[in-house]
C-alpha cells in the first residue's frame, strides 16, 4: 500500500463543492458563467493546503490557477494539471449542479470531464501534507481555463510555468494514456458560375460539383485513411461538419462551402490535410476545367505520444503499481487533450485520471473509488518524481 493515506470523505466533500460550481465554458455557450468561481475557490482550497498561490488571467473573468509547494532544492519539478471549465448542461436528465451519489458514483457536470480529477489533485497534496511529506523539487498545481474550446488556459500556463514532467487528470478510467489524436478543421469551397435558371450553356453548378467532393471525401475515409495506424491511436479519420450554398430555385448556384473535420495521428501536421485535399482538388479539376475549388486550414491541433519509458511515465506507472498492486495499463485516446500543448512546450506529460461515463452528455458521473485511487497514485507519483534530490 502507499504510505500517503488519502482522506475519501475530505475528497468526496471537494468534488461536490467543485461541481456545485457552475463553471461552463461561455465560448461554448454564451453568456455562460465561466471559470471565475472555480477559480477563486480552488485559489483558497491551494491556500489552505498551504501552497504559494497566484492567478493568471486567460480572458476577462476568466483565470488560471497556479499553485507551487517549493522544494527544498535539487529535486524535479512535477505539474499536475487540468482544466477548470465545464461543456453546457442542456438536454441533461440529471441535475446538473446538484451532486448525487448513488452505488459509488456521484452524478452532475463535471464529476468525469473532470472535476473528479482536479478533486484527485488535491486529495494527493492533502495526504502528501498530512504525510509530512518535503519535496526536493517544485510540485506545482495549473488549474486552466478553456479546454473544452480552444484552451487559452494552457497556451498561457505554458508561458509561465516551467516543468520537467506534468501529470494531465484527463479521465482514463485510471489507464496511464501516452497518446492521444488531433485534429484539423479545414474549409472547402468550390465556384461555379451564377446564371439564369434557363441557361444551362452558361451556368456551372457549384453544389453540383460540391457533389465530387463529397464523393471524394468518402473514398478518403473509406479507403485511403484507414491505411494508415498507429498502435495505441488506430486509424485517422474525417468527416463532414457543414455545408451551405445556393441562392433561389431559378439561379444556377455560384458556390458551395464545405467545413470538414480531420482527425489526425501524431507526425501528422495541418499542412499534410491541407495537401492531401489540394492534391484531391487539383485532380477533380484536370479531370473538368468546368470544376474549380479551393481548400483552406482554419485551426489545426496536433496529436500527442509520449514513449512508455520516458521517465513521467515510467513513475507513474511505478506509483500505480505500488497503490493498486496492480499492473498499469498503457493506452492511447481518441480526444485531443491539452497535453498536445504541454509537451511540445517542453514537459513531458502523462495522461492519468478517474472514469466514469457520459463526458458532454445527458447523463454523466464519476466513479469514486476511481478518484480515490487516482488521488493516491498521483501522491505516490509525486512523492517519487519530486521527492529526491538528484
Ligand atoms: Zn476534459
Amino acid at each position: 500500500m502507499s504510505r500517503w493515506q488519502i482522506n475519501p470523505e475530505q475528497i468526496t466533500r471537494t468534488l461536490a463543492e467543485m461541481v456545485r460550481i457552475d463553471s461552463v465554458n461561455p465560448s461554448l455557450v454564451p453568456g455562460a458563467a465561466g471559470e471565475g468561481r472555480m477559480a477563486e475557490w480552488l485559489s483558497r482550497a491551494c491556500e489552505s493546503l498551504g501552497l504559494e498561490v497566484r492567478t493568471q488571467e486567460t480572458a476577462e473573468g476568466r483565470p488560471n490557477v497556479i499553485a507551487r509547494w517549493p522544494g527544498r532544492g535539487g529535486g524535479r519539478s512535477l505539474l499536475l494539471t487540468g482544466h477548470t471549465d465545464i461543456v453546457g448542461t442542456e438536454g441533461m436528465t440529471i441535475e446538473p449542479f446538484e451532486p448525487r451519489i448513488e452505488d459509488g458514483r456521484m452524478y452532475g457536470r463535471g464529476t468525469m470531464d473532470m472535476k473528479g480529477g482536479l478533486a484527485a489533485i488535491l486529495g494527493a497534496v492533502a495526504a502528501l501534507r498530512a504525510g509530512g511529506f518535503e519535496p526536493a523539487g517544485d510540485l506545482l498545481l495549473g488549474f486552466v481555463t478553456d479546454e473544452e474550446y480552444v484552451s487559452i488556459g494552457s497556451e498561457a500556463l505554458v508561458k509561465t510555468v516551467r516543468a520537467d514532467a506534468a501529470i494531465l487528470t484527463e479521465p482514463t478510467g485510471l489507464e496511464i494514456v501516452i497518446a492521444h489524436r488531433g485534429y484539423a478543421w479545414l474549409s472547402l469551397e468550390t465556384r461555379g458560375r451564377a446564371a439564369h435558371g434557363s441557361l444551362y450553356d452558361v451556368g456551372i453548378d457549384a453544389i453540383a460539383h460540391m457533389g465530387r467532393v463529397l464523393n471524394t471525401l468518402e473514398r478518403m475515409e473509406q479507403e485511403v485513411l484507414p491505411r494508415r495506424k498507429h498502435p495505441l491511436l488506430g486509424r485517422p479519420s474525417v468527416h463532414t461538419s457543414a455545408i451551405e450554398g445556393g441562392l433561389s430555385w431559378a439561379i444556377y448556384p455560384d458556390r458551395c462551402t464545405l467545413k470538414i473535420e480531420h482527425r489526425t495521428l501524431p507526425g501528422e501536421t495541418g499542412e499534410d490535410v491541407l495537401a492531401l485535399w489540394e492534391n484531391a482538388l487539383a485532380e477533380l479539376s484536370s479531370a473538368d476545367p468546368t470544376f474549380s475549388a479551393t481548400a483552406r486550414l482554419e485551426f489545426f491541433r496536433p496529436a500527442y505520444e509520449i514513449e512508455r519509458d520516458e521517465p513521467i511515465a515510467a513513475v507513474l506507472g511505478e506509483a500505480f503499481r505500488a497503490a493498486t498492486r496492480k499492473e498499469p495499463v498503457y493506452s492511447g485516446m481518441r480526444a485531443w487533450l491539452d497535453s498536445a500543448i504541454l509537451g511540445p512546450a517542453g514537459i513531458p506529460t502523462v495522461i492519468f485520471g478517474p472514469g466514469g461515463e457520459g463526458m458532454h452528455a445527458a447523463v454523466e458521473y464519476v466513479y469514486l473509488e476511481d478518484v480515490f485511487r487516482c488521488a493516491a497514485v498521483l501522491a505516490g507519483a509525486a512523492a517519487l518524481w519530486t521527492g529526491t534530490a538528484t
